[in-house]
């Protein structure tokens, strides 16, 4: 089982108001941000860390720092919605972007720019705020590991049965984290209950 759903009390608060209608952009983009920082938290809970030993103003201190490189990876466009808070989190984050639109009328992602920094040894954050079809995420997951990635993990605020089936199938290795898995897409393919199109409400268009 590949799916890591979050269990936090503030992550199901914030996903109820995420769905809320009534939630304006400023506020959907202040609950995405916080959201984001618990999946970010979540999907890094296992990084690796190394000794390093520094001066305090009283003695030398034996601790850890992380080891491997971060980079995160948004679909364009609702994936940018969750890129500042781990940048936040993690300063030295490098990021990539893969854009990919979804064809309103059968749904598919067709992509128009991809460009990514070095991928191998490091820990690779694909974000994209709903996994709906798994399209996208299957495409953008394989164009990762053909540009070397071999360490990834895919971040999503909300995911469908139907998204997480597609992603085990072409990817089984890869992680993926997730705020709340829903019922399953509406004929649009849209997630049900869902929260609506994530970038509409996000840049309010
Ligand atoms: N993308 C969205 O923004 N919302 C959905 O429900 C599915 C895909």
């Amino acid at each position: 089982m590949s799916l890591h759903l979050l269990t936090h009390p503030l992550a199901a608060h914030i996903v109820t108001h995420l769905r809320d209608e009534t939630t304006k952009p400023a506020t959907f983009r202040t609950l995405a941000h916080q959201i984001s920082l618990l999946l970010a938290l979540e999907a890094t809970r296992d990084l690796t860390t190394r000794e390093s030993t520094v001066q305090t103003p009283l003695e030398t201190a034996t601790g850890r720092v992380l080891a491997k490189p971060l980079v995160v990876v948004p679909i364009l466009r609702a994936g940018l919605g969750m890129v500042e808070p781990i940048v936040n989190l993690f300063p030295d984050v490098s990021i990539g972007y893969i854009g990919l639109e979804r064809d309103h009328a059968t749904a598919v992602a067709r992509s128009y720019y991809c460009k990514l920094p070095p991928l191998a040894g490091r820990r690779v954050l694909l974000v994209d705020p709903m996994l709906a079809t798994g399209g996208s995420a299957v495409n953008a997951l394989s164009v990762i590991a053909q540009r070397g990635g071999e360490d990834l993990a895919l971040l999503n605020i909300v995911a469908s049965p139907e998204g997480v089936r597609a992603v085990e199938l072409a990817h089984p290795r890869v992680p993926i984290y997730a705020a709340a898995l829903d019922r399953g897409l509406d004929d649009r393919k849209y997630i049900l209950p869902g929260l609506g199109d994530f970038g509409d409400r996000l840049y309010g268009t």
